[in-house]
């Protein structure tokens, strides 16, 4: 899923990677306390480097 390793505007190879992940949570209703944590799928992402650049946006 890694699409850049580094900005193809100013060749910084330390950009962020950014995500939007889907993640399947119960709770307890009497506590509102998490119970249980799984995670789904990594819906949608995109890199963003410190010189201002933003890739476009990754989806699966
Ligand atoms: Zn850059």
């Amino acid at each position: 899923m890694n699409e850049y390793t580094e900005c193809p505007k100013c060749g910084n190879d330390s950009i962020k990677l950014s995500t939007n992940e889907a993640w399947g949570v119960d709770y307890s209703v009497k506590t509102g306390k998490c119970l249980k944590k799984t995670y789904l799928e990594c819906t949608a992402w995109h890199y963003v480097c410190k010189c201002g650049w933003i890739s476009e946006s990754f989806t699966q």
